[in-house]
């Protein structure tokens, strides 16, 4: 993630500001502009969930974010607001980063995906939530952004890594599937790599359920889960480039020196070589596990990732970057490339 400045008095501004701590000024992220503008442009949830984006359209009162959300969880029962907000911060920060990849930007005419927060704990009492893609509509159980609630799922699943945004990043990767599936050479290459998606879905997940992944996953899939289907493996690699580009992009951006011989790209988004892109994440992954151990926590990038692991991470990552595959339709009011 990219660091950026106040409009007011121009220090730093972290992306989930929504004030600036040198000039007090209230701001909001505008998506369209890449940029933070003064507050007054600012969405109406901010006050309800915290939302710090601005409205990028005059005649709309919600931020790009916040139109894409279609469902709120039942918001009499506490504390489904708070857990609500806080999946809409991890909303906001995968769209901004996939924004610089060319997906779902503001004013762009391209279909978006309709999210749905629900929770098992409603005014009738408790109903199961399923989280998952299915027809653009993404599903997320706001519990899991509960740290007591989402630690015993990841124990009781026998991850090694859990978040809301590792959720957001997964989900929007099925969505984003189904667009990809429809350009000349996806599939083809994607079953190539990933095998045959069109396999039976049902039957792969209940498998996966009964049996746990097969022996030495390892070697072909970044997580067991990724063993489950193709589908679920193209959500689970393309999370994973997700996370590594973002790693690199944010070293980048906050200037830590660089531990390792390969050279950072200037703009991680903008990197064509995704064998070097890889290579320097991993580096920087293995430097970043050595600080949070520094503070007795979880590494903070606890994978290992083979060659076949590799190939399949590039070849996310080549698809996933349509600002370098196809030139992007600038937003309304927005300079094209060339400006
Ligand atoms: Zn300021
Ligand atoms: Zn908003
Ligand atoms: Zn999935």
């Amino acid at each position: 993630m990219r660091l950026y400045n106040c409009p007011s008095c121009g220090g730093m501004l972290y992306f989930m500001n929504s004030a600036c701590s040198a000039c007090n000024a209230d701001v909001a992220f505008h998506p369209g502009k890449d940029a933070f503008v003064e507050a007054d442009e600012a969405c109406s949830n901010r006050d309800e969930i915290g939302c710090n984006w601005a409205r990028d359209l005059a005649d709309e009162s919600l931020c790009h974010a916040c139109r894409m959300t279609d469902v709120v969880p039942d918001l009499s029962v506490i504390p489904n607001g708070a857990l609500w907000a806080e999946a809409e911060v991890a909303k906001r920060w995968v769209l901004a980063t996939l924004a610089r990849w060319g997906w779902f930007r503001a004013g762009s005419p391209e279909p978006l995906p309709a999210f749905h927060f629900k929770s098992a704990q409603t005014r009738d009492g408790t109903k199961r939530v399923m989280m998952g893609h299915a027809n653009g509509v993404i599903t997320i159980n706001v519990a899991e952004a509960d740290d007591a609630i989402r630690v015993r799922n990841r124990q009781m699943l026998d991850e090694e890594y859990r978040t809301m945004l590792g959720h957001m990043r997964h989900e929007l990767a099925h969505f984003i599937f189904d667009r990809l599936s429809t350009e000349p050479g996806f599939s083809e290459q994607f079953r190539a790599l990933f095998g045959d998606e069109q396999a039976d879905y049902g039957a792969a997940l209940k498998r996966h359920y009964a049996k746990g992944p097969p022996a030495g996953w390892q070697e072909q899939y970044v997580t067991p889960y990724a063993s489950a289907h193709p589908h679920e493996d193209w959500a689970e690699t393309s999370a994973h480039i997700l996370h590594l580009v973002d790693m690199v992009d944010s070293a980048v951006a906050t200037g830590l020196s660089w531990p390792t011989q390969y050279r950072p790209p200037a703009d991680a988004y903008a990197a064509t070589d995704g064998n070097e892109l890889i290579h320097v994440a991993i580096d920087l992954g293995m430097a970043s596990n050595q600080l949070t151990r520094a503070m007795g926590l979880n590494d903070l990038y606890p994978f290992v990732l083979t060659p076949a692991v590799r190939d399949k991470l590039e070849f996310a990552q080549h698809w996933l970057n349509r600002a370098v595959r196809e030139p992007i339709l600038p937003a309304s009011g927005q300079r094209g490339p060339d400006g």
